[in-house]
């Protein structure tokens, strides 16, 4: 058998050792003689499945208990209407700001239910920064501003934490709760939760496989969602019954508790004990993250347009000065054993994905290769 280094968006590469061990107990979980995905989701049997992987993931973001973990369905562009629906709480104005593909769908669905306040945006630039939180205009009484945290697409990602409080006491309404889409870059470093109201995503970038959804919203936010929210969307019902209002998804959480065992091992697994498992990935991922931007600098046949402060460490988009060898790069690379390497169809070029599950060994195998098809091409 030999693993490719899978370098897509999403669904994304998953630790080898959480495949490996998926695997082994694929037919018998614990000696009950069932696989987790035939276990009823209200049975004895799975209820520390989904127990452990809540508590797991609150012990690994260091949530405060003011906070609500749920898990629901409907990925990131369902929550795009849910969090609408959950956050406006009788207000009519949202303010949201606008740094590419995945807060313009933000922004549009959200349109259907609000008054959306587009505050700030890096349209000018091509989205290849996050605009300056000097530049932002907020508006007064917004139920709540919200940001795409990574944008998985062009490359983009805040390295700082909007400090809402400073931009709108001086309005003299309340200060709204912050929210971000996280889909492509939770778990990849520590994160001060207490400076968001609401955090969401689909968890299959950083997280575990596709079909699951989680949310980390602060309590006092729930109960107040739009009578015409669905049930199954509405936090406070989600809350209230454990995620399990309806039937999970049982498979996706179990083994999104197997990747957050995985991410807790990190600091013994790589000898840095005295950092939290979050501080390792980060170290980590800046690493990995440093060298692919250092190769893209260091060449004049690729070109990487992100603003240096704001690159994504998650997803590394450049492009080849000749886009014509645009997809032969991307053939030869997958034919190295490289996949995912295409950009999306939107902006064309190369994105390599490089989350948590991402070794570095990948990272430098695929630095190799650009190399070596610079020199057989440049
Ligand atoms: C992948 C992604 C989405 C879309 O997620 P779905 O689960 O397909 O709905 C939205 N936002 C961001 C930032 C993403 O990376």
């Amino acid at each position: 058998m030999t693993r490719a280094y899978n370098f897509s968006p999403g669904p994304a590469t998953i630790p080898e050792a959480v495949l490996q061990q998926a695997a082994d107990e694929m037919l018998d979980w614990r000696g009950t003689g069932m696989s987790v995905m035939e276990m009823s989701h209200r049975g004895a049997d799975y209820a520390p499945v989904i127990e452990e992987a809540q508590a797991d993931l609150r012990k690994l973001l260091g949530l405060p208990t003011d906070y609500a973990v749920l898990f629901m369905q409907g990925g990131a562009l369902a929550e795009n209407a849910i969090v609408p629906l959950n956050m406006l709480r009788g207000k009519p104005v949202a303010d949201y700001v606008d740094t590419g593909t995945w807060s313009l769908k933000s922004i549009a669905e959200a349109s259907r239910y609000a008054q959306v306040n587009v505050i700030a945006s890096s349209k000018g630039d091509g989205y290849a920064s996050v605009p300056k939180q000097g530049e932002w205009r907020p508006t007064k009484d917004a139920a709540y501003v919200h940001i795409c945290g990574n944008e998985t697409i062009g490359g983009v990602e805040y390295h700082w934490t909007p400090d809402v409080a400073a931009l709108y006491d001086g309005l003299g309404g309340e200060v709204p709760p912050l929210v971000s889409d996280m889909s492509s870059h939770i778990l990849s470093r520590p994160v001060d939760v207490s400076r968001y109201g609401l955090i969401y995503g689909g968890a299959q970038k950083n997280v575990s496989m596709a079909g699951l959804t989680f949310v980390i919203v602060r309590r006092d936010l729930l109960g107040r969602a739009h009578p015409l929210c669905p049930t199954a969307f509405d936090y406070q019902v989600v809350a209230d019954n454990d995620s399990m209002f309806n039937t999970p998804p049982t498979y996706a959480i179990y083994l999104a508790g197997l990747v957050f065992k995985w991410l807790l091992a990190r600091p013994a697994a790589t000898g840095r004990p005295d950092l939290s498992p979050l501080a390792v990935m980060e170290s980590l991922n800046v690493e990995k993250a440093a060298l692919l931007y250092e190769a893209l600098d260091a060449s004049t046949f690729y070109e990487t347009r992100v603003a240096v402060e704001d690159r994504s460490r998650m997803n590394v988009t450049f492009r080849l000065h000749d886009d014509a060898l645009t997809m032969p790069f991307v053939v030869a690379a997958a034919a190295a054993g490289m996949k995912g390497l295409k950009g999306h169809r939107v902006v064309g070029g190369i994105r390599a994905s490089i989350y948590n599950a991402m070794p570095r060994a990948g990272v430098e195998a695929l630095i190799a290769f650009m190399r070596e098809f610079e020199r057989t091409h440049g």
